[in-house]
């Protein structure tokens, strides 16, 4: 059987890193204060915005909800974004994604002070990831890192495949899988002839958003699978991009969805909020 990587405890074990922090900081008289804004509410943003919160409280991390009507203006959106970029208590500002179809997500994202970017999305945090430098990175790839190295899989030198090329997943994964001396490849909606690529890989990263495509015939023996995706099938189970009962026997390593990347990302943006008070390094 292959190694299962727990992304529950392993979140669990960041998260407590992370309380730990918390408490250092509040000794020396630092508070972390992370404001979540919501525009409308879609059911789906409304149990991420929870379960945020609810990370923010065990950590000990401050959290201002900011729950605004589905009409709000980006005019609005982006002067609340003002205030609290203004504001020196607010360390973090996280506006939860999708947006209503009439603001400009863009615009939005390059509104948030770049030292309050906790969820990394921002053009000069990006920027900083491609050269190298410090910034914060977006809180999924950072997770599906720690998963790697604190499941004692070595990156540097391993072919490692990303399927999908999106802002928040696939770019950023490719970046800091360089970042550790990978050989990277992202692949996409136009790949040519995909299977042929992904088997090549030691490492594969499926974010490609589409339920149990990834089957065996797309997976080297004895690779490495982690599995971004999260769906809801027809019997209302979480299930992620990767057939997991297919791929399991042939690799060496697998993410089991739910309670692989999913309980990380938010562990990572409970780590970017400590580190917007004051830097330091899980990884
Ligand atoms: P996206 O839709 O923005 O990107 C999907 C990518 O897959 C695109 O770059 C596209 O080119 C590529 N793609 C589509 N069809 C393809 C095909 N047939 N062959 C090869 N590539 C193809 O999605 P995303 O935001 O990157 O998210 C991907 C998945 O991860 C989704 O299921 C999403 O729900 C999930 N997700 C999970 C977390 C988490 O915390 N676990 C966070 C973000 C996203």
């Amino acid at each position: 059987m292959p190694q299962m990587i727990d992304g529950k405890a392993i979140s669990a074990q960041i998260k407590d890193e992370v309380k730990e922090q918390v408490a250092a900081l509040a000794a020396q008289g630092k508070k972390v204060c992370l404001a979540v804004i919501q525009v409308g509410n879609d059911p789906a943003s409304s149990v991420y915005v929870g379960n945020k919160k609810k990370a923010c409280a065990y950590v000990g991390i401050e959290s201002l909800a900011y729950e605004l009507a589905a009409e709000t203006t980006q005019e609005e959106l982006l002067s609340l974004i003002g205030e609290l970029n203004a504001k020196d208590e607010v360390n973090g500002i996280l506006v939860q994604l999708p947006l209503p179809a009439h603001i400009d997500e863009d615009a939005v994202i390059q509104a948030i002070d770049p030292k309050k970017d906790v969820d990394g999305f921002h053009p000069q945090s990006v920027g900083a990831l491609c050269i190298g430098q410090p910034g914060f990175v977006s809180c999924t790839p950072a997770g599906i890192i720690q998963l790697l190295k604190r499941s004692g899989i070595e990156i540097a030198g391993k072919e490692c495949v990303v399927i999908g090329r999106s802002n928040i997943v696939g770019k950023p994964m490719s970046l800091l899988l360089l970042k550790e001396n990978g050989t990277v490849t992202v692949t996409h909606s136009r790949t040519k002839d995909l299977k042929e690529v992904t088997k090549r890989a030691d490492i594969l990263i499926v974010a490609v958003g589409k339920p149990k495509m990834i089957t065996r015939e797309y997976v080297k023996e004895g690779a490495v699978v982690i599995d971004v995706g999260i769906h809801r099938n027809e019997n209302n189970k979480l299930c992620g991009d990767v057939d997991y009962e297919d791929v399991a026997p042939v690799c060496s390593a697998i993410t089991p969805v739910p309670g692989g990347v999913g309980p990380m990302t938010i562990a990572m943006l409970m780590y970017n909020c400590c580190a917007a008070v004051q830097p330091a390094g899980v990884s």
